[in-house]
C-alpha cells in the first residue's frame, strides 16, 4: 500500500520485465493503474548496443501520450520523482485480466475480441503511425465492460515520415515473424504485427502458439520453414485467414485492410 500524490495504490497486478504494475483510487475514488520504474536501475540496464532501458521507458511514455483510442489503453499522466528515483505512469485500470488469462476461447468469442484488436491496430497503424512491436495476449488487457484494450508500447516504434523501415528486432520469440528470426537486414513494421495478430488469433482459439521448439533454434527452423496447421475443425474462412496473417513473405502478409474485409472478420 502506498500513497502517490492523489492515487492510492492496494495491491500489485503485475509484474513486468522493467516494472511493477499496481492497482490504485484516484481522489474520486475512481480506479487507476500505476506502472512504477526505478530510474537508477533502468539506467544500468542495456538493450542492444547504444540505449538504456531508461531511454526505451521514454519512447513507451512519448509514444503513448500520443495515443487515444478505445481499442488502446489510455495513458492519464506521468509522475517522475527524482528524490527516489521513479517514474510512474498512471494508466486506465483493466479489471478484466489479460486475454491470455482467458485462452483457449470459443470461436465467436475469438472473433468478438479479434475485431477490437484490428481495430485498435488500425488505428496505431494508420492514424498514430505506430509499431506496437510486441502484439501477444499478455499485452491486451481487458476493461470491465469487455473490452479490449492494447497495452505496453514499451516496445513500440513510431514510423517516422511515414517510414515503415527498422534494422533493431524486438519482441516475444513466439510471437516474432520469421523476418526478424536471425535477421540483421531491415524489416518493415506493420507486417510484423500482423505475424504477432495472427500468432495471437491461433494463441486466443488453441490456447497455445502454432510454433514451437524445445530450444531457442529449433523455434527459428519452425517459424521459418514450417507450414501451420489449423486443425481440422474449424471452418474454411478462419483457416484462410489465419494463413493469411502467417505469410512467411512479409510483402505477401494479409494488411489490416484485407483483414477487415476477410469473410471471417467482416468489419466493412
Ligand atoms: P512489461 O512491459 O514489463 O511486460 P506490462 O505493461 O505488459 O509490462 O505490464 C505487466 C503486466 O501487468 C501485464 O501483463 C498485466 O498483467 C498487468 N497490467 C499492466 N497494465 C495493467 C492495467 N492498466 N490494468 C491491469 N493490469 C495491468
Ligand atoms: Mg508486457
Ligand atoms: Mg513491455
Amino acid at each position: 500500500k502506498f500513497q502517490l500524490n492523489q492515487y492510492t495504490a492496494d495491491c500489485m497486478v503485475g509484474q513486468g520485465a522493467f516494472g511493477k504494475v499496481y492497482r490504485a483510487k484516484d481522489s474520486s475514488g475512481n480506479l487507476v493503474a500505476i506502472k512504477i520504474y526505478n530510474k537508477q536501475q533502468l539506467r544500468h540496464r542495456w538493450i542492444g548496443k547504444a540505449k538504456t532501458a531508461l531511454f526505451a521507458v521514454k519512447c513507451e511514455i512519448e509514444i503513448m501520450e500520443k495515443l487515444e483510442h478505445p481499442n488502446v489503453l489510455q495513458l492519464y499522466e506521468v509522475i517522475e520523482n527524482d528524490v527516489c528515483n521513479k517514474i510512474y505512469m498512471i494508466l486506465e485500470f483493466a479489471p478484466g485480466g489479460t486475454l491470455n488469462e482467458i485462452s483457449p476461447m470459443e470461436e465467436k468469442e475469438a472473433l468478438y475480441y479479434f475485431k477490437q484488436l484490428i481495430l485498435g491496430l488500425e488505428y496505431l497503424h494508420e492514424k498514430a503511425l505506430v509499431v506496437h512491436r510486441d502484439i501477444k495476449p499478455q499485452n491486451l488487457l481487458l476493461d470491465e465492460h469487455n473490452n479490449l484494450k492494447i497495452s505496453d508500447f514499451g516496445s513500440a516504434q513510431e514510423m517516422a515520415n511515414g517510414r515503415d523501415e527498422f534494422s533493431n528486432s524486438a519482441g516475444t520469440w513466439a510471437f516474432m515473424a520469421p523476418e526478424l528470426h536471425g535477421g540483421n537486414g531491415s524489416f518493415k513494421g506493420r507486417p510484423v504485427d500482423i505475424w504477432a495478430v495472427g500468432v495471437t488469433l491461433f494463441y486466443m482459439l488453441e490456447g497455445k502458439t502454432p510454433f514451437n521448439g524445445r530450444r531457442l533454434i529449433d523455434l527459428y527452423e519452425a517459424v521459418k520453414n514450417q507450414e501451420v496447421v489449423v486443425p481440422e475443425k474449424y471452418n474454411d474462412d478462419l483457416k484462410d485467414l489465419i494463413l493469411k496473417m502467417l505469410n512467411k513473405d512479409p510483402d505477401q502478409r494479409a494488411s489490416i485492410e484485407q483483414i477487415k474485409s476477410h469473410p471471417w472478420v467482416k468489419l466493412v
